[in-house]
């Protein structure tokens, strides 16, 4: 999922445990939960890790969706009354927490993190393995309308 989806998902966990500490347990889970669901990334993933073409691509697109991120959370904790920063906080941190670990590992290839991204490897291709991905495209519009509707829940 792109990193505004697992944001505001991890921003509405952290208000539902009303806890920082439950927020982050929480939030962390939901990444590989919701990871599985396919989300047209593998073409862009293939590309890089793969193939080895038009990596530049997929650099843009996580720089974008990191980007894109940070400004959604920035919006929503201005718009929003929220309830507790520090729930909203910790709610958001462990729900990206797993993408900048996997980000890490792509990095560094250190051997401390492989499982790490093995794991999260395994929830994410979990049906795509299986089914397949679906275009991009549909699935960022998707995205769009989910995260719409869960930050009415915030
Ligand atoms: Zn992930």
């Amino acid at each position: 999922m792109t990193l505004t989806t697992h944001a505001t998902l991890g921003a509405v966990i952290g208000r539902a445990t009303g806890n920082p500490v439950l927020a982050f347990i929480f939030g962390f889970i939901s990444h590989f939960l919701i990871d599985m669901v396919p989300h047209g990334d593998t073409g862009l993933a293939d590309n890089y890790k793969i193939k080895k073409v038009r990596r530049k691509q997929a650099l843009a697109y996580v720089m974008v969706d990191a980007v894109v991120a940070i400004m959604f959370v920035l919006i929503l904790a201005n718009v929003k009354d929220i309830v507790s920063v520090r729930n909203f906080t910790w709610g958001i941190v462990g729900s990206v927490l797993p993408d900048l670990i996997v980000g890490v590992y792509e990095l560094t290839k250190t051997k401390y993190l492989h499982w790490f991204n093995k794991m999260h490897f395994f929830f994410h291709d979990f049906f795509i393995k299986r089914k397949g991905d679906v275009p991009l495209y549909y699935a960022l519009m998707a995205q769009v309308v989910l995260i719409a509707y869960l930050q009415t829940k915030l």
